[in-house]
């Protein structure tokens, strides 16, 4: 179990498409990971990508609502079925200080691999909804700046370039 590093904006491994968990054997010490990780920078979602490692898998914890009372681990998730939609502002681990505006469903049935490695489809609203589809789509290298209307990019221009400079190698 170890905290990793959080890659920020501009680097690659937030734009690869993140491939499906074929060994469920040898994920245990991934999972403490991105737990550890995302309790390490007061986070409520984080995709396995956002510390480099391309594999469809992310954790959310929420237990601070009263939208579940358990931490939850996703593997392998596809959104089946969507329908309404909500606005609302979302932060990222990998954009520090960065608030976007992301229009989202509202409701989603979302089928994946849950902690126990046992094959579910749940239907999910409300902000659990909304963090499922913000690291569904780090998988599938989105970012919430993909959301950005062009009056948030001019605010944030410095931010982000500073970000993307830091992570040219
Ligand atoms: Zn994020």
């Amino acid at each position: 179990m170890a905290v990793q590093k959080v890659v920020t904006y501009g680097h690659k491994a937030l734009r690869e498409v993140c491939t499906d968990i074929t060994d469920f054997s040898k994920v245990d010490g991934l999972i403490n990971d991105l737990f550890d990780t995302m309790y390490e920078f007061d986070g409520i979602g984080l995709a396995c990508n956002q510390i480099g490692i391309n594999k469809r898998i992310f954790v959310v914890d929420l237990t601070h609502t009263e939208e579940c009372d358990s931490p939850l681990v996703f593997m392998n998730g596809t959104i089946e079925k969507e329908s309404g939609s909500c606005v609302d502002s979302e932060g990222c681990l990998s954009l520090p200080e960065i608030r976007i505006n992301v229009e989202r469903f509202d409701t989603i049935t979302y089928s994946y691999v849950d902690e126990n490695f046992e094959k579910c489809t749940k239907e999910f609203s409300g902000l659990l909804a909304t963090v499922i589809q913000h690291e569904n789509d780090h998988l599938d290298g989105k970012l919430i700046t993909d959301y950005a209307t062009p009056a948030d990019l001019l605010k944030y221009d410095k931010a982000l370039k500073l970000m993307k400079s830091n992570n040219v190698k």
